[in-house]
């Protein structure tokens, strides 16, 4: 089976990547403790110890579509990931790329760097099909939205972070009131609207990681034909997924984020494993990601990649069966 097979069978790609151990990492001696035995397989190897103080290591295996260890290049992960997503859109279908993971797994690395990178290899992709004899006769233009979602509300990255509503009418349409759609002729323009959305992300925070590691940021490209949409593609880069200290921390506000974080990546979840299983019910309202995504988890047409970040050290090991445990509920029926 190909990654185009699978998702063909289920819409629903898992894939989990690990990244190499930092300096820091290195610097305290932190033991690698994942392995990757063959290309879709995961095993983790948490160092135990019994009563009587002997150590052991307890081997716990998990299956994925694909396994991308640490020597794997970012543009061989576009390979197996988005790029089979690319058609999808030009079908008139609905692509969504998500990285999820513990901050510092690798997530906007694996992203492309803050989208350029990603964008890159999936905008000329896009400007390459649309040259294509058979979608070249659809007239198709091709728009760019790059929003974020911190505290369950929509910020515009393409408009100077003006807070958006979000609204749903009678026929469970959802709208993004105001946000900015900017036509790209080019894989230069898209680059230029994903810095003045990075620079406009981050401006104002104290540090960019602690932002980004307590936003979901979003990018989409949209085609259009006869202003109608023809197709959507987001990549979307999650809020880290590890929140143990919020629940406890003094901080009001950093609970309070905490817990909203929580309640999105849960409902996110059931969206994706929903599509999968054509269920009608579908937890959309739950949180305003899935609020906002709900047309890409919809349809016979739409198709999803999931993208687990881990982290190779022993002291990132709770975390990390966290992560593999949430990506294989997302792919379990
Ligand atoms: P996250 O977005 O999940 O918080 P980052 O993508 O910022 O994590 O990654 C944290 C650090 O690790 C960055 O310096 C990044 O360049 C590095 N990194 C992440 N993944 C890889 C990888 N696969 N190979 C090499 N370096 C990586
Ligand atoms: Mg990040």
């Amino acid at each position: 089976l190909t990654t185009a097979d699978l998702i063909e069978e289920h819409r629903i790609c898992v894939c989990v990547r690990k990244r190499p151990l930092n300096k820091k990492e290195l610097s305290v001696k932190d033991l690698d403790v994942i392995t990757i035995p063959s290309k879709d397989v995961v095993m983790v190897h948490e160092p135990k110890q019994k009563v009587d103080l002997t150590r052991y290591l307890e081997n716990q295996t998990f299956r994925f579509d694909y396994a991308f260890d640490d020597s794997t290049t970012n543009e061989m992960v576009y390979r197996f990931t988005a790029r089979p997503l690319v058609e999808t859109i030009f079908e008139r279908g609905m692509a969504t790329c998500f990285a999820y993971g513990q901050t510092g797994s690798g997530k906007t690395h694996t992203m492309g760097g803050d989208f350029s990178g990603k964008n890159q290899d999936l905008t000329r992709d896009v400007f390459l099909m649309l040259k294509k004899p058979n979608y070249k006769k659809l007239d198709l233009q091709v728009y760019a939205t790059f929003f974020e979602i911190y505290s369950g509300k929509v910020f515009d990255l393409l408009n100077r972070k003006a807070k958006l509503r979000v609204l749903e009418d009678g026929k469970q349409q959802v709208q993004v009131v105001g946000l900015q759609e900017k036509e790209v002729k080019c894989t230069e323009d898209v680059l230029k609207l994903i810095e003045v959305g990075n620079s406009c992300r981050t401006s104002g925070q104290t540090s960019a990681n602690a932002h980004s590691s307590r936003s979901h940021a979003v990018f989409q490209i949209i085609l259009r034909r006869k202003g109608k949409m023809h197709g959507k593609f987001s990549l979307i880069d999650l809020a880290g997924n590890e929140r143990g200290a919020d629940t406890s921390s003094a901080d009001r506000q950093t609970r309070l984020e905490g817990a909203e974080i929580n309640k999105s990546l849960l409902a996110l979840k059931e969206c994706i494993r929903a599509l999968g299983r054509n269920k009608p019910h579908t937890p959309f309202r739950a949180s305003k990601l899935t609020q906002v995504l709900r047309d890409s988890f919809i349809g016979e047409n739409s198709r999803t990649c999931m993208i687990a970040t881990i982290s190779p050290g022993m002291t990132s090991c709770e975390n990390t069966l966290n992560t593999l445990r949430y990506a294989n509920r997302v792919k379990e029926f």
